[in-house]
């Protein structure tokens, strides 16, 4: 487990030394590989495979409350609440304090996704519309079947 202010000054340094556009696209392959991590040493084999089996209706709620109950592994002193077509986090350490004209939250894009598409349906796809760093009062995560029509990026979202 790391102290969530080493991550966050690690976030700081790779936005200071690679510019935001870089350091969202390494965090978002950094969420990848944690969600791999924990699909692989996390989640026993059983779970995995039931939730494989189970219908979306059934299978992704299952998963969201069990990201909701580690979610202080990787949210820190954020709060993550979450529905079945968003998860959002208030706090979230890859954006609060960032000005950015995008979303900055690949990290948690990434690792929602890889999650959901591995263990529930490979056609999710995780989207975050509203972010803190951008002036939205949180981060909001979208989560839509990828032959779904997009959702908007703008406040409404
Ligand atoms: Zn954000």
């Amino acid at each position: 487990m790391v102290d969530e202010r080493h991550f966050r000054r690690l976030v700081e340094a790779m936005v200071e030394l690679f510019g935001m556009p870089a350091a969202h696209r390494m965090l978002g392959a950094a969420g990848a590989r944690t969600a791999d991590y924990v699909r692989r040493n996390r989640i026993p084999s059983l779970a995995r495979g039931v939730l494989r089996l189970l219908p979306d209706r059934w299978s992704r709620p299952l998963l969201l409350r069990a990201i909701q109950r580690h979610a202080w592994t990787f949210v820190g002193s954020g709060r993550m609440k979450h529905r079945r077509d968003r998860i959002s986090i208030d706090g979230c350490l890859t954006c609060t304090g960032f000005t950015s004209e995008h979303p900055t939250g690949a990290f948690y894009q990434a690792a929602f996704e890889s999650l959901l598409t591995h263990l529930v349906d490979p056609r999710l796809r995780v989207e975050e519309t509203r972010c803190v760093a951008r002036g939205d009062d949180a981060c909001v995560f979208r989560i839509r079947r990828g032959d779904d029509p997009p959702y908007p990026t703008t406040s409404q979202a």
